[in-house]
């Protein structure tokens, strides 16, 4: 089985306004190679997470193996195996291609570096120095470090346009106190709060990576109603190509990964959060404190807030290009998950005109033109995927498009751009929160934390959230009170 890099070319190709086939050609000539500084706290951790994550691009990938023992090659080299067989990587000390590094003391071969420094991340572009590192890396901080140096090796190998990136000399940054002050804060969860993980899917996978490395204990229920696929190897944080062969339930994979360690309890749960809610409410499910979320629909936000669990922390991503990420903090007194994503008063399934809309980038009032001819004038103003699926059209009435181009509300949900490393950045900042809102004293207003990890975290990133007003969550108070006092009850 050929291993299926379509939704990251996806990504990477709409990032960087060129064709999948461009890309593929341009990525398969690319070669990265790797050095580590294993003897740094969570850099051999950050490793594993780097490894899988390049192993996801098809570019061809070389590790300096000094220093490392032969369990961790073995490891790292079935890492990669299990995601491409085909692409095993080159065990070499001789640098070429992109050089890059993990650890505060990169040699000067190296274009980018970065290292773990407690919950957080220091990241060099190569003349640029670090400062000593304030704390020991924790496994927040290894996925942390993992994540963004993918996001800059990215940004240096796609080929994106000026403008569309920001190119990061360096970056300091802890997704706990959301500062330029990682290593700050320690504070850790020696014992998480009971938790249901709902969504298994790339967000979902990347918060069961995260949870994994933290080193911390706990029950957790994970919820999800679909099988791992093989479009899934590339774009999540967990599984490989065997797992989608079986075609492995998700939330068995999931249960797998999280009790290979024995520090956590984890009870799989296929179906949606309505199953889950059921099972509390029939009372043979456990009523979690904590709900991290990991779903991918508007409506499937809306059953996950009505578990009505003290905090749910909802980690997603999105935008043109697959590469915005998010955090919704919300509460049962609100905000909630309907604060932040309104019911739509838009019919849910979109019009024929409207996917070809937004698929193509044609405007709304030339598809309603839709008896006159596609001409190449249609075509100068669009970015060139939309071009390159258009061109074969040209000359064809424009209301015939949509079924050319077999266009469906299910076809264009089932195949978004997605990529690990922007989900794991998503995922960093759901455990930051986890971490921030669980061992602060002082718990800090409602968070929205939105950026695009082509352009990393910024200082506007964040911003505070107050309920919606007509929001359920303000007009039926008493009824979620009552429901609350109910699931707690014994
Ligand atoms: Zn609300």
């Amino acid at each position: 089985m050929t291993t299926d890099y379509s939704r990251g070319l996806l990504l990477g190709a709409t990032a960087a306004d060129t064709t999948q086939s461009g890309l593929l050609k341009r990525l398969e000539n690319t070669r990265v190679h790797v050095t580590a500084e294993p003897a740094v706290p969570a850099v051999a951790v950050a490793l594993t997470i780097l490894i899988g994550n390049l192993r996801r691009l098809p570019i061809t990938i070389s590790l300096d193996p000094t220093g490392l023992d032969e369990v961790t090659i073995d490891v790292l080299t079935e890492i990669a195996l299990g995601i491409d067989p085909d692409k095993p990587i080159e065990l070499t000390a001789v640098p070429a291609g992109l050089s890059i590094h993990l650890g505060p003391h990169p040699p000067p071969s190296a274009a980018i570096s970065a290292a773990p420094d407690g919950h957080g991340v220091r990241l060099r572009r190569a003349g640029a120095s670090y400062p000593a590192l304030r704390a020991s890396g924790t496994g927040l901080g290894s996925m942390m470090a993992a994540a963004t140096l993918t996001a800059e090796i990215f940004k240096t190998i796609m080929g994106l346009k000026s403008g569309a990136y920001r190119r990061l000399d360096r970056l300091d940054f802890c997704p706990v106190t959301l500062t330029a002050e990682p290593g700050a804060v320690t504070t850790t969860i020696t014992e998480l709060p009971s938790l249901a993980l709902v969504g298994a899917g790339a967000v979902g996978t990347a918060i069961a990576a995260t949870l994994d490395v933290l080193g911390t204990v706990g029950q957790i229920i994970v919820v999800d109603p679909e099988t791992y696929d093989a479009p899934n190897v590339t774009t999540y944080s967990l599984g490989n190509g065997t797992d989608a062969r079986n075609q492995i339930p998700k939330v068995d994979l999931l249960a797998r990964e999280l009790t290979r360690a024995g520090r956590f309890d984890v009870l799989p749960l296929k179906g949606a959060a309505q199953d889950l809610i059921t099972g509390i409410d029939q009372g043979h499910l456990r009523w979690p404190a904590v709900v991290l979320s990991g779903v991918d629909s508007i409506n499937a936000r809306h059953e996950t807030q009505r578990i009505h669990a003290d905090l749910t922390l909802d980690g997603s991503t999105g935008g043109h290009a697959g590469t915005t990420l998010a955090l919704h903090e919300a509460l049962p007194t609100g905000p909630c998950l309907r604060c932040y994503y309104p019911p739509r008063t838009t019919p849910a399934v979109p019009s024929a005109e409207t996917l070809l809309h937004q698929r193509t980038g044609l405007s709304l009032s030339r598809i309603a033109k839709g008896d006159s001819l596609l001409i190449q004038a249609d075509l100068d103003a669009l970015p060139s995927t939309s071009r390159a699926l258009l061109r074969p059209h040209l000359g064809k009435p424009v209301c015939g498009l949509s079924n050319l181009l077999a266009l469906s509300p299910s076809a264009t949900d089932g195949y978004r751009p997605s990529a690990a490393f922007v989900a794991q950045q998503a995922a960093s900042l759901v455990i930051g929160a986890l971490i921030a809102r669980t061992t602060a004293k002082a718990v800090s207003p409602s968070r929205h934390i939105e950026y695009d990890a082509r352009f990393g975290p910024n200082e506007a990133m964040a911003d505070d959230r107050k309920p919606r007003p007509g929001c359920d969550c303000q007009t039926d108070q008493g009824l979620i009170q009552q429901i609350r006092r109910r699931r707690a009850a014994p």
